[in-house]
């Protein structure tokens, strides 16, 4: 679903990219781990070219993303993105955040963006707070208000970019159950996270990042059995 050959990406004078291959194949679950500043963002905004690179090749849905224009707009709608802010447009309704890219993007008539919108709410939790304004939510129910509205565009593949890491402990949990159940129904996840309990559970890969570089990818059992590269034992021994 997702395939990186060969990618680089610089900074001005920093190479933040080191030729990174990835394969995401249909249904799975990939959780990037590593280091502040590892590039595990960048690698992130790659997939839907909210980073352009300078060279390589980044497929998705075994097509070339696009390096502008109507293509572009069309592949971002199929690729849901989750950011750490939970971005969501403060001066609109919970219910009109979820509605109004499936009907200005995807042309669904308004009555039927409603109905799917209403079933995504009651799916993540927060179906009571459909006419609620953002602000007037926690922190956890806005994120899960921010996942249920990339799941409004049907996507194909989910990005997550540390989605719980500006949240109150206790919140979570609850965004990560959500994640966990859309895992569990089969969809395509590229997962940043330090939630290393979440990588254990629902990455089918966990993959390692240190400076640009991917340098380790294993199942979740014996990633964190701790058999790898100095340097993912050593990252290990910091976050467990
Ligand atoms: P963190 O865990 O702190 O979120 P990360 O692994 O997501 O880190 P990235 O955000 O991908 O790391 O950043 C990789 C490197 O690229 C860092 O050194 C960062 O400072 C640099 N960088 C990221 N975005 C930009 C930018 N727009 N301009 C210049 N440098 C950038
Ligand atoms: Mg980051």
């Amino acid at each position: 679903m997702v395939r990186l050959r060969g990618v680089q990406k610089h900074f001005g004078a920093l190479h933040v990219l080191r030729d990174v291959d990835l394969d995401v194949a249909a249904g799975e679950v990939v959780v990037v781990v590593g280091p502040s500043g590892s590039g595990k963002s960048t690698l992130c905004r790659t997939i839907n070219r909210l980073e352009p690179v300078a060279s390589g090749e980044v497929l998705v849905d075994g097509v070339p993303v696009p390096a502008e224009g109507a293509a572009l707009a069309r592949l971002r709608a199929d690729v849901g993105m989750v950011f750490q802010s939970f971005d969501l447009f403060a001066h609109r309704t919970v219910l009109d955040n979820l509605c109004m890219a499936p009907v200005m993007v995807r042309g669904i008539p308004k009555a039927q963006a409603r109905t799917e919108a209403m079933a995504l709410l009651e799916r993540v939790g927060i179906a009571d707070k459909a006419g609620h304004f953002p602000a007037q939510l926690s922190g956890g129910q806005q994120q899960r208000a921010a996942i249920a509205r990339a799941l409004a565009m049907k996507p194909k593949v989910m990005l997550f970019d540390e989605p719980t890491s500006a949240l109150d402990p206790e919140m979570v949990a609850e965004v990560l159950a959500v994640m966990t159940s859309l895992a569990e129904d089969g969809m395509t996840m590229v997962v940043v996270t330090h939630e290393m309990g979440f990588a254990r559970r629902a990455a089918d890969r966990v993959v390692f990042m240190d400076a640009g570089a991917i340098v380790e990818v294993a199942p979740p059992e014996q990633f964190f059995a701790g058999g790898g590269s100095d340097r993912t034992r050593s990252f290990l021994s910091a976050v467990l």
